[in-house]
C-alpha cells in the first residue's frame, strides 16, 4: 500500500471532512433506531462498506480512502457504524464461500444494517474448543432442524440473522462433522436470552434452538465443511477490521488529550506533568504501531489475499495493547475515568441498554478483547503451530537438555 497521498486523496479527505462536520450527530445517539439512521446516512455517502465489491452495494473504495475516513472520524469522534460483525466478518464470508443467490439476497441488507446479523460458535463447553460444538442440524429433505444452545452471542437481542455452526455428523472426527447455516433469528423455535455483564448492561445472550428451521438455500458451502468455513470468519474477525478499532483507540486518546487539558493537578494542566506527557507518548507511538499494522492487513485484504492463521499476531497485538491503553488512562485520570466519555458506544448496543462508554468501562471492556475470537493463549497457539510450524506438543522425555 502506498502511503503517499495523491492529490485525489487530498481532496477526498477534504470532502470527508466538511461531510463529516455538517453531519456528525450532535447528541449521542441512544437508540437503535438512532443509530440504524446515522449508519444509513453514513452508508449513503460511501463511508460503509468502502472496499465491498459494487456488485454487492459496496463501494469498491481503496484501503487509502477507507484510511482516510476512519482517520477523519477519529477527528471529530464521529459514532461508529453497526452491525459489525456482519460487515466486519460474516459479509465478508458469505463473498468468499456463498452462493451467488445468498450474496444478491444478504450482502447489500447488511451493509445498510435493514438486517442487523449475529455470530452463532461458541456454547458452554465449546469456546477455545470450538470443534467440540454440540448443536445438531439435521437433514429433513426440504429443510434443516436446528436444535442446541449457543452463548456470548453479541447483538443476540437485535439480531435479523444468525451465522450458526452445527453437528450434521457425529461419527467423523471432531471438525470434519460440522456444517455452516445461516438462522433466521425471527422465528419461535429461537429463543435469545440476554446475559448481563459486569458493566450493567446486556451486549450479547444465551439462544437456544427448539425445532428451529434454516433454508436448504441457507447452507454455505457444503454439508460438512463448516470448520473450514469457520476458519475464514475467524481469520476476518481476527485480522479483518482492526482498522476500525484502532480508529476507536484514536477517538479515545483524542479524549485523554482534552481530559488531560482539562484535569489539573498542583494548578497545572495534567498535560504539563512531565510523567504524564512521556507515558501518554509512549502510549501514542505504541497506537501507530497498531495503525500501520491495520493498513497492511487493509493493503493485503484489497490484494485478495484472505487473512489466514497470520491473523492472529494482529489481534494477539491490538488486544494486549488495548489492555495497556485503557489501564494506563485509568492510571492518568483516577476516579475522573469513572465520569469521562472515551468514546460514544462500545459494539452493537440493543436499544435499551446503552453503554456509557466512559474510560472505566473502556477498561473493564478491554479484557473482553483478549478473549472474543479466541483468548490470547488460542491465539499464541495459532502462531507458534501454523504460522511458525513449531510442534503441537513437546514431550519432556524427547527434550535435550
Ligand atoms: C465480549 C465477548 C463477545 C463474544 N461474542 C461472541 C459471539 O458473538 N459469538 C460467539 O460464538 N462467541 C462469542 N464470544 C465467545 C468467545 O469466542 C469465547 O469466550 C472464547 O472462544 C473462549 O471460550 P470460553 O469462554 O469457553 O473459555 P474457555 O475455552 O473455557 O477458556 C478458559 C481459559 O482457558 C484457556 N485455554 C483454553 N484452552 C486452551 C489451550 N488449548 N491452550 C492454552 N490455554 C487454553 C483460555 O485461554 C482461557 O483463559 C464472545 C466472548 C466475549 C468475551
Amino acid at each position: 500500500m502506498d502511503l503517499t497521498y495523491a492529490p485525489e486523496d487530498r481532496e477526498f479527505r477534504a470532502a470527508t471532512r466538511r461531510w463529516l462536520e455538517a453531519n456528525v450527530p450532535g447528541d449521542d445517539l441512544k437508540t437503535l433506531a438512532e443509530r440504524k439512521a446515522w449508519h444509513r446516512k453514513l452508508y449513503e455517502a460511501g463511508y460503509v462498506g468502502m472496499l465491498w465489491p459494487r456488485e454487492y452495494g459496496g463501494w469498491g473504495a481503496t484501503p487509502m480512502r477507507q484510511a482516510i475516513v476512519q482517520d477523519e472520524m477519529a477527528r471529530v469522534s464521529a459514532p461508529p457504524p453497526i452491525n459489525g460483525l456482519g460487515i466486519g466478518f460474516i459479509g465478508p464470508t458469505i463473498i468468499v464461500h456463498g452462493t451467488e443467490a445468498q450474496k444478491q439476497r444478504y450482502l447489500k441488507k447488511m451493509l445498510t444494517a435493514e438486517e442487523i446479523w449475529c455470530q452463532l460458535y461458541s456454547e458452554p463447553n465449546a469456546g477455545s474448543d470450538l470443534a467440540s460444538l454440540k448443536t445438531r442440524v439435521e437433514d429433513q429433505g426440504d429443510h434443516f432442524l436446528v436444535n442446541g444452545q449457543k452463548i456470548w452471542t453479541s447483538s443476540g437481542p437485535i439480531s435479523d440473522w444468525g451465522i450458526l455452526l452445527a453437528r450434521t455428523d457425529p461419527k467423523l472426527p471432531k471438525h470434519r462433522g460440522i456444517t455452516c447455516v445461516l438462522l433466521n433469528m425471527r422465528q419461535p423455535g429461537v429463543e435469545v436470552r440476554p446475559l448481563k455483564q459486569i458493566t450493567g448492561s446486556s451486549l450479547f445472550s444465551e439462544v437456544f434452538m427448539t425445532n428451529a428451521r434454516a433454508e436448504k438455500s441457507d447452507l454455505i458451502g457444503n454439508i460438512n465443511q463448516g470448520w473450514e468455513i469457520a476458519q475464514t470468519t475467524l481469520g476476518f474477525e481476527r485480522g479483518g477490521n482492526s482498522l476500525g478499532r484502532v480508529t476507536r483507540y484514536a477517538t479515545a486518546f483524542n479524549q485523554l488529550v482534552k481530559a488531560t487539558k482539562e484535569l489539573k493537578r498542583g494548578g497545572r494542566p495534567l498535560l504539563e506533568d512531565p510523567a504524564v506527557r512521556a507515558r501518554m507518548g509512549r502510549i501514542y507511538a505504541d497506537l501507530e504501531v497498531q495503525r500501520y499494522a491495520a493498513l497492511r492487513v487493509l493493503s493485503a485484504l484489497q490484494k485478495g489475499d484472505a487473512p489466514g492463521a497470520a491473523s492472529s499476531i494482529t489481534k494477539l497485538s491490538y488486544t494486549e495493547f488495548e489492555k495497556r491503553y485503557y489501564e494506563l488512562a485509568l492510571e492518568i485520570l483516577g476516579p475522573f475515568g469513572q465520569l469521562m466519555v472515551a468514546r460514544e458506544e462500545f459494539e452493537e448496543v440493543d436499544s435499551s441498554s446503552g453503554e456509557p462508554g466512559t474510560f472505566a468501562t473502556a477498561f473493564l471492556w478491554s479484557r473482553a478483547g483478549t478473549i472474543y475470537s479466541g483468548s490470547s493463549e488460542i491465539q499464541k497457539n495459532i502462531i507458534g503451530e501454523r504460522v511458525l510450524g513449531l510442534p503441537k506438543e513437546v514431550r519432556a522425555d524427547r527434550l535435550k537438555v
